[in-house]
């Protein structure tokens, strides 16, 4: 029978273990964490958007640098065959906005039970606080000998699934780059993806903790090309900003200024569901209807009042000025603040805060039908080690369950 070692618990190789203990192998699964799954139980916020409900051919282009790489994992197990593996295991699922598939549970922690259950019904034994120290080739008559602190375990196959190099805390500190280096694999450019971004002018951190919803919120390059846009909520912090639109714009404005050494210009529109005609009428509306208040009164129909300090500095207008008295070119200034608040986006938080690493095993070296290292035989790959990353909205947890089954499929056959 076919040993395989699967090297990491989490969401890649926990599918890579269960994969190839169904395909027939003898399977052991080391993880260095007291217990498997500990990024997987804190993803979603704690509810894991563990897929997306996206047509497979719709989901691919959710990857948007190595998307073709994924083509055949993706079709082996797709996001379909996820969510049936899922409900199979007796975790329903729900869908919501942007279709992003959950637990109806809301509870990361079913989804991580599910998968250690569903493991060791198939025999895999798991071997927790684990930690691998290297992969050394060719020992007592096996391909590999996998080596940890006090002890090491022969294998036909071995799956490296350790991860990226976020929230180290999990478990995630990057090991897996030094076992493929070792077996000559290159590891490109190490960044973080899906990532709060930090900001240059002193107003936006002096909104700390204010949330905004229903904005929309547009990335410039330096020449005045669009990168992206997004509608929904945004969150102002002590270093800049973040929140869900944020994090899934970070992706192409880190890749931008990543390549071009270049901060970014962002575009706040806090009116985006009314046009600048209909905004004009409705500030001419409301100027004439409270012509006797002060200009600073009257934003509170406008603005949340955390932003209006804020604003009336950046509007110019003397705040005490009352309405009645206020010029068409102050107006125009008071729209154009609230359509095109305009502030600079100087870098990345650090890797270890992002949700997910940018670069990783390149992908050039790799089998992507099998995951297996063209390099070294016998040796697989899985999971956000790859340089494979997509945006939010249960890409990234897909992309390690469709890398993992294939490689436990593989490695678990016989040659
Ligand atoms: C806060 C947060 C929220 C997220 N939310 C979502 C979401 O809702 N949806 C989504 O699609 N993606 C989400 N992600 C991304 C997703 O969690 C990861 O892309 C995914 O977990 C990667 O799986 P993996 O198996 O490759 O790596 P990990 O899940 O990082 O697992 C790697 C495992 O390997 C173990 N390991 C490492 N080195 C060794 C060693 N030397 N020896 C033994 N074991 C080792 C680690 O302890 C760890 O358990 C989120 C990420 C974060 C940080």
């Amino acid at each position: 029978m076919r040993q395989v070692v699967i090297v990491g618990g989490g969401a890649s190789g926990l599918m890579a273990a269960g994969s190839a203990a169904e395909g027939g192998a003898r399977v052991i699964l080391l993880e260095k964490k007291d217990r498997p799954g500990r990024k997987l139980a804190i993803t979603g916020k704690g509810r894991c958007n563990v897929t997306s409900a996206l047509e497979p051919e719709e989901l691919l282009k959710q990857y948007p640098r190595n998307g073709k790489f994924l083509y055949s994992a993706i079709h082996q197990f797709s996001n379909r065959d996820m969510i049936s593996f899922l409900e199979t295991c007796g975790v329903p699922l729900k869908v919501e906005r942007g279709h992003r598939v959950f637990p109806v549970s809301d509870q990361a922690e079913e989804v991580v039970s599910a998968l250690v259950r569903w493991c060791r019904q198939k025999g895999v034994r798991i071997l927790c606080r684990t930690a691998v120290k290297r992969i050394e080739k060719e020992s007592r008559g096996a391909a590999y000998s996998v080596v940890y602190e006090g002890g090491s375990i022969d294998a036909d196959a071995v799956i490296l699934a350790t991860g990226g190099l976020s929230y180290p805390g999990t478990g995630s500190t990057g090991d897996g780059y030094a076992f493929a280096k070792q077996f000559g694999h290159c590891i490109t450019d190490l960044r973080p993806g899906l990532i709060p971004l930090t900001t240059q002018e002193a107003w936006v951190t002096q909104l700390q903790g204010l949330s905004l919803k229903n904005i929309q919120l547009t990335a410039f390059q330096e020449d005045g090309k669009k990168i992206n846009e997004e509608f929904g909520e945004m969150l102002f912090t002590h270093f800049g900003i973040s929140g869900p639109i944020v994090l899934s714009m970070s992706r192409d404005i880190g890749e931008y200024m990543h390549r071009h050494k270049k901060h970014v210009r962002m575009q706040l529109d806090l009116k985006p569901a009314l046009t600048e005609e209909t905004l004009d009428k409705r500030l001419q509306r409301d100027f004439a209807r409270y012509a006797k208040k002060q200009f600073k009164n009257v934003l509170s129909e406008l603005l949340p009042s955390k932003l209006i300090p804020v604003f009336l500095a950046l509007s110019g207008v003397a705040p005490e000025k009352s309405c009645s008295e206020m010029t068409k070119s102050e107006r125009r200034e008071v729209l154009e603040c609230l359509k095109r608040l305009s502030f600079t986006v100087t870098g990345c938080r650090p890797i270890k805060e992002a949700i997910v690493t940018c670069g990783g095993v390149s992908i050039k070296e790799i089998n992507p039908k099998t995951m297996e290292s063209k390099y070294a035989p016998g040796l697989y790959f899985a999971g956000e080690l790859l340089d494979v990353d997509g945006y939010t909205g249960g890409f990234n947890l897909q992309a390690a369950f469709s890398t993992g089954y294939c490689a436990g499929r593989y490695a678990a056959q016989e040659r």
